[in-house]
């Protein structure tokens, strides 16, 4: 029976990137997904890449401003690799902040945080003169990402098993062996759980994982250059791509397992956006959808060795997995091969939940 030297549980951005930088390295590596990679919660993001905002918790800074920085080169070498192009976008990010948030005092003005005038900036919006400031952010399509990194890892030899759903890491004398499917059964002395909402499922750890639905449509511009900026407000965000494609998102819902979208919540946020860009009345919705972000008691991620040796995890990336992507693979092929790593994963560690 075939031997890896590790088996990647979760074929989503995060299982598909530390397969990629693990193979780097030489190592053998099986992904083993439950449907299709790429088809969960990486499929369903908006795509922003926010490195800096007040949502983002202080723990978590470091991680996201190096992944932010790191992104162009991930990018690069993603669409090297698989021949495939990922619609990175640099134009920034357009923040209407919330009205409790937005103070003047003499000489401080957040208009004067805008690198032009936002009729200027944006002629599409429908209010010039809300009080706004600019993030020089990026934005990726996740989609593209996704089937970036799963052609690339494929081309760089990750073996992956689709339609295989792991039920439990198999540990004997206390090392794992390998994991069980409900099928059938595979082996490698470590196994690292990335499957993302639905890691806390599998035995013999029960990481505090739990799903929040988050759902979204998606907007056939009316005219291609309608928007340059993603737009970030507290009711709704807006992001554009370069083939005219506009993202509408999103909600908070704890609705378990639940991925259905309602009618009600797609038209209040088809409201929001054209409340926001009024010529929006004029475009089609292409598709809406719902997927289940990943997340944990403290909101921070779960990262690194389990108490049993050999079984590593890597979840609980919330709302910022598809921005957190390099820098968690970077560090958790470190953790796997036993490396220091270049950040203090003590805030992560799965230990916090370990009694
Ligand atoms: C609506 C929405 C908007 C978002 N917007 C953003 C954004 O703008 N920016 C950002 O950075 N992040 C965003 N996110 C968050 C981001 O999508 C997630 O944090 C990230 O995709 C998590 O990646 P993952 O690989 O851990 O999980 P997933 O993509 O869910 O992958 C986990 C994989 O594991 C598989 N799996 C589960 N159980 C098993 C099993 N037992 N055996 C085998 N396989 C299994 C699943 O099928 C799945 O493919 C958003 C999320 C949502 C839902």
């Amino acid at each position: 029976m075939k031997n890896w030297d590790v088996i990647v549980i979760g074929g989503g951005i995060i299982g598909l990137s530390l397969s990629l930088e693990l193979r780097k390295q030489g190592t053998s590596v099986l992904v083993v997904e439950r449907g299709e990679p790429g088809r969960e919660a990486s499929s369903a993001a908006g795509g922003m890449l926010v490195d800096c905002s007040t949502e983002t918790p202080p723990a978590l800074q470091p991680l996201a401003t190096a992944s932010a920085r790191m992104y162009p080169e991930f990018v690069h070498e993603l669409q090297v690799e698989s021949g495939l192009h990922v619609d990175l976008r640099d134009q920034g990010t357009i923040v209407f902040p919330p009205a409790e948030h937005v103070y003047e005092r003499p000489g401080f003005k957040l208009e004067t945080l805008l690198p032009a005038p936002l009729a200027k900036l944006e002629p599409a919006l429908a209010d010039p003169n809300r009080p706004a400031f600019y993030l020089k952010e990026r934005s990726v399509d996740p989609r593209g990402l996704t089937a970036a990194a799963l052609q690339a890892a494929r081309k760089r030899g990750v073996d992956v098993s689709s339609g295989e759903t792991v039920t439990s890491v198999r540990v004997s004398d206390g090392r794992v062996q390998g994991v069980v499917t409900k099928k059938t059964s595979f082996l490698a002395p470590k196994v690292v759980n990335c499957a993302g909402a639905w890691s806390g499922q599998i035995s013999p750890c029960a990481f505090p994982t739990r799903p929040v639905k988050g759902q979204m449509l998606c907007l056939a511009s009316p005219s291609r250059n309608l928007l340059k900026h993603v737009i970030r407000s507290p009711e709704i965000y807006i992001i554009p791509r370069s083939d005219g494609r506009i993202m509408v998102g999103t909600t908070l819902e704890e609705a378990g397992y639940d991925k259905r979208t309602d009618v009600d919540t797609i038209q209040r946020l088809l409201r929001s956006a054209i409340a926001m860009v009024p010529e929006l009345r004029n475009a089609k919705i292409l598709e809406d959808w719902a997927g289940l972000r990943p997340g944990t008691p403290d909101a921070l991620p779960i990262l690194g060795e389990t108490a049993t040796p050999g079984y590593y995890v890597a979840t609980g990336h919330f709302r910022d997995g598809i921005l957190l992507a390099p820098i968690t693979a970077h560090l958790m092929a470190q953790v796997v091969e036993g490396f220091s790593t270049d950040h203090d994963l003590a805030d992560f560690s799965p230990a916090r939940f370990q009694q």
